[in-house]
């Protein structure tokens, strides 16, 4: 049975507040009998204004484990439902995570503060609510990575081995991971009432997301058509900065897209080596649905979703008239993605050209065909990504020397370079400035597959060496320094062609 001890988060619940039961249910975290802190994120823990250093030792451990409830929090699991490639499932929900509760972070921001893997709750259905290490770990490397890069995302604050096995394939070490997030508010969490035509459900639920992610949408008469508005933009610039790293977030079902415009859930992720729009790691998309370059077209099903789930809201009434109304309106939405999406796109990719991002608009057309044969480049030469890109940098600087042995045939390179160097000089500047600038954006260093797996591994068999070195990598990624080298390395083609992810499961 949990205790009450620390007080190290001054909790504020806004989501058990506004919303009844039924929005969730009641839930404990499960008592397990090692708790051992793995991982304890120092900055992420300032930034919340949580006292890191009561959190270090045992009572932290107990904490972050599951086995003592921090006072003030009231542990809930949220109910959502959610398309999972594909196919419906009205009922899912936090079978294996809680919500503790909500912080208010040093820059004002609310935060949930929730774990993962802590045991059944109402929604766990056959699964067992635990988690091993590994995968906890991983979302550790692969938030805090993507955090470093600049791309929204949930981040870990911890993870605490249990010291009890969970069975998987074989039986692992499991691991509770407490995850914070601008909301855990899903697109699978309007479905859940939208299908059960619990449509004052749904407007409570509009209406208290609309509070806490689009303040300004308050009150307003077309409030939920801007609510739809605004998570199909973020939804459109998060998958453009993916893309724009070579990131797959792997398995984008209605559930794990958020309404903040965080990753989140970093299960069967990787990131690309070789440029390949068909790329897909993932053991249980056989169809490639979540592959590298169908992203995009996911999320706008998956925002066509959420506007089915809000038209309901979106409509003044029930009258035919005004259901046709809001149906065209959502519509005009999903169809505004794609160039939502491309124009977020182009301008990352801009950057990444060492070209200002906010060039003349008669400029787009001219700008997207010269990344799209750069892009063609990679793909038809099996280019790494984020090699070429980096490497671009020192080409600026006249340095095409590093850049040039990716390429099997240079002449198709050159022919590029020529324009590419046409295009930038235009806009003044040194060569020099060019490459700075550009460094900040090409990463050197990602969470390449193999290094993440390495690390894992040796996590799993308790040495926790590998798993800190990377995450110190990881945490500059702009940095290609020396002392990163073994990071930047692209795995073997046979590794990567080998590769293979699973759910966290
Ligand atoms: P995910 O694929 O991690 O996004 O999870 C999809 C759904 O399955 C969510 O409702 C999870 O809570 C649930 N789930 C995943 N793993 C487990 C588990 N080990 N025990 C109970 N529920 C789980
Ligand atoms: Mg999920």
């Amino acid at each position: 049975m949990a205790v009450q001890t620390l007080t190290p988060f001054r909790f504020d619940n806004s989501y058990a507040r506004a919303l009844q039961p039924g929005f969730y249910a009641p839930a404990r975290p499960a008592t397990v009998p090692a708790p051992r802190l793995l991982f304890l994120n120092r900055e992420l823990a300032d930034e919340l204004g949580v006292d890191a250093e009561a959190l270090g030792g045992e009572a932290g451990a107990a904490v972050f484990a599951g086995n003592a409830l921090p006072e003030g929090a009231e542990p809930i699991a949220q109910a959502y439902a959610g398309h999972q490639f594909g196919g419906f499932s009205p009922q899912l929900g936090d079978g294996r995570a809680l919500l503790l509760g909500e912080v208010i972070d040093t820059h004002g921001r609310r935060r949930d503060i929730a774990l993962k893997g802590s045991g059944r709750t109402a929604f766990s259905r056959g699964g067992d609510g635990k988690a091993a290490v590994g995968p906890m770990l991983r979302e550790v490397l692969i938030g805090e990575a993507m955090h470093a890069l600049g791309i929204p995302t949930t981040r870990a604050l911890a993870v605490a081995a249990t010291g009890e096995p969970v069975r998987r394939e074989a039986l692992l070490p499991g691991a509770v991971l407490t995850r914070v997030a601008a909301s855990h508010l899903r697109v699978g969490t309007f479905q859940f009432f939208a299908a059960r035509g619990q449509i004052d459900q749904l407007r409570q639920l509009a209406d208290y997301a609309i509070a806490r992610h689009d303040p300004d949408l308050v009150g307003t008469p077309d409030r939920f058509l801007g609510l739809l508005r605004r998570v199909a933009q973020r939804q459109a610039a998060l998958v453009a900065q993916w893309l724009n790293v070579g990131f797959i977030h792997g398995v984008m079902n209605t559930d794990n897209m958020t309404v903040s415009g965080e990753t989140i859930d970093y299960g069967p992720c990787a990131f690309i080596e070789a440029y390949d729009p068909e790329a897909v790691f993932s053991s249980i998309d056989h169809g490639g649905r979540y592959a590298y370059g169908n992203q995009p077209l996911i999320a706008r099903w998956n925002i066509a979703r959420l506007a089915e789930a809000l038209l309901p809201l979106i409509a003044a009434s029930e009258d035919e008239a005004d259901v046709a109304r809001a149906v065209e309106q959502a519509t005009e939405v999903i169809d505004a993605f794609p160039a939502w999406h491309a124009a977020a796109l182009l301008r990352g990719q801009r950057a990444k050209l060492g070209l200002p991002v906010d060039a003349r608009p008669d400029e787009d057309e001219a700008d997207a065909a010269l990344v799209a044969d750069w892009l063609a480049l990679l793909q038809a030469q099996k280019v790494d990504f984020t090699l070429a890109w980096r490497r671009l940098a020192d080409a600026a600087e006249g340095q095409d020397v590093w850049l040039q042995p990716l390429f099997a045939d240079p002449a198709a390179l050159d022919a590029w370079l020529a324009r590419w160097h046409a295009r930038t000089g235009a806009h003044g500047g040194t060569g020099a400035d060019r490459a700075a600038r550009m460094r900040q954006v090409n990463p050197a260093v990602i969470p390449r597959n193999h290094q993440v797996e390495a690390a894992l591994a040796a996590a799993t068999d308790d040495d926790l060496a590998p798993f800190e070195r990377l995450l110190a990598a990881l945490k500059r990624p702009f940095d290609g320094t020396a002392d990163q080298a073994d990071y930047m390395a692209p795995a073997p083609a046979d590794v990567t062609a080998g590769y293979q992810t699973f759910c966290g499961t």
